[in-house]
């Protein structure tokens, strides 16, 4: 398999290449070259499959013969043993046709586990092959990291670096990070907010010269691998559900789209999919340009599902290559008056759109009545995250004989701010992590300055 860039000027890729590198040169995303097929017949063969065959089977042709296939089902087998659910991601049914698909059974509590886990796994097989080491940098408000910093702590080849603000991130994500004792996990507090550990890890990524020649890789929700990975969960519900005897259709509390733009790869591959509902927060551009076509940033807020508070939803740029028919001048062209200015799509790239999504931004105070609404008729506790898909979903169920799957991204103890808020006593952490506040801690304070930062990186790397 051959990867391309969404603005067409970069050179195609092999998925190593796709997978070690992140963004093209152009400026775009790697997309590939060609949309694999799944076949009625071999839908229907994955009824009854664990988890890790069906996900072997859905991705094995974008791995294109890069890992032969004894490792490459090792490697999976391997990623989805950390889940604590032996079904990896279950499904909760809530009513008659509306279901919970719960992708919180991760070490880390939240979906990004399914592509991170798997991520880590696949640079340090390829990094083994080449006999190279890399560096990983990465920022975070609290949320990402731990994913990042689990997906990597067995790897041997990598060496994980992780800034996060010094006291401005939660207890519990502090210490879901700087509890992973391992050799090649540095966790790294910045008398900072954010923004500056941020800034410093981008700096570092545009000139590598104090790394000396080893290989910097980011594991954003740009690297072409984790969209890969979460394609398998929407094919994996769907069959569960009757697919392909029968359609779907999905709900996705979204902000950067890469975790729904992965349910319309699996709707290309032939998964057949009724409709996708976005749901966002307040940070709302995904829905301002489905619904009005209001291309356009707007000031960043900060939400009860912050998780979703974005400006700019990078992933979206593999959606738009689809809906302008992979015409990558326009792609760019679009995307680079978007940076300066309020933008609108052309009409006929937006009508594709609207004929398979829809969208609906909900507000805090709405989280908050949804959390408690769920529970009076569910039981069920749900994360602000959900809470807004939860709703979403509710505002589109259109044919009753259609499930609708609402994605359930992260785990309620994870944000139990939220549902203390909402008038719950809390949520306690799932048993495997029910020591997590006795564990022994470890990071390094630094000044938020990025000499600092880089000789650190530069002296602990292994
Ligand atoms: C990252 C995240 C999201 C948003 O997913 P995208 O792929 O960026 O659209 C939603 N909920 C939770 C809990 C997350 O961590």
């Amino acid at each position: 398999m051959r990867y391309i860039s969404t603005r067409g000027q970069a050179p195609a890729l092999s998925f190593e290449e796709v997978v070690l590198t992140g963004m093209a040169s152009d400026g775009g995303l790697y997309v590939p070259e060609t949309v694999p097929q799944l076949s009625h017949e071999t839908l229907a063969d994955m009824a009854g499959c664990s988890y890790a065959e069906i996900a072997f089977r859905v991705m094995q042709p974008y791995v294109g013969g890069e890992i032969d296939d004894d490792t490459f089902r090792e490697i999976v087998r391997d990623a989805y043993a950390t889940f604590s659910h032996d079904a990896v991601v279950p499904l909760n049914q809530l009513d008659a046709n509306h279901f919970l698909l719960e992708l919180f059974h991760g070490p880390t509590l939240a979906f990004k586990d399914v592509a991170l886990q798997l991520l880590g796994r696949l640079l340090d097989h390829f990094l083994e092959k080449r006999g190279e080491r890399a560096v990983i940098m990465g920022a975070t408000s609290g949320d990402t990291g731990s994913a990042a910093i689990e997906g990597c702590r067995h790897c041997d080849n990598l060496d994980i670096f992780i800034l996060h603000p010094h006291q401005r991130v939660s207890e519990v994500q502090r210490r879901q990070m700087t509890t992973v004792l391992a050799d090649n996990v540095f966790n790294v507090a910045i008398e900072g907010n954010f923004d500056d550990a941020q800034a410093m890890v981008k700096a570092s990524f545009a000139d590598q010269g104090f790394l000396n020649g080893t290989r910097l890789v980011a594991v954003n929700s740009i690297n072409w691998a984790r969209i890969m990975a979460q394609i398998v969960y929407y094919v994996a519900s769907a069959v569960a559900l009757g697919a392909p005897h029968r359609k779907v259709s999905f709900c996705v509390p979204s902000a950067n789209f890469g975790n729904v733009f992965a349910g319309y790869m699996a709707h290309r591959m032939g998964l057949p999919v009724e409709r996708f509902v976005i749901a966002t927060n307040a940070n709302d551009i995904l829905h301002r340009t489905l619904a009005d076509n209001d291309f356009s940033k707007k000031e960043l807020v900060a939400t009860l599902a912050p998780s979703m508070d974005i400006v700019v939803s990078s992933n979206f740029e593999r959606l738009l290559f689809e809906a302008y028919q992979r015409d990558g001048a326009a792609v760019a062209e679009l995307l680079e008056r978007f940076q300066d200015e309020p933008s609108a799509l052309a009409e006929a790239p937006l009508a594709r759109l609207r004929e398979r999504f829809a969208s609906h931004s909900i507000d805090d105070a709405t989280i908050l009545e949804v959390i408690r609404e769920a529970h009076h008729r569910t039981q069920e506790i749900l994360d602000p995250h959900t809470a807004t898909g939860y709703r979403a979903a509710e505002r589109e169920r259109g044919d009753a004989s259609v499930p609708m799957i609402t994605l359930a991204t992260a785990h309620p103890a994870k944000f139990a701010d939220a549902v203390v808020k909402a008038g719950f006593p809390g949520v306690p952490l799932p048993p495997h992590m029910d020591d997590l506040l006795e564990r022994e801690e470890r990071y390094s304070v630094l000044p938020a300055e990025l000499a600092a930062v880089q000789r650190f990186v530069a002296d602990n790397r292994r």
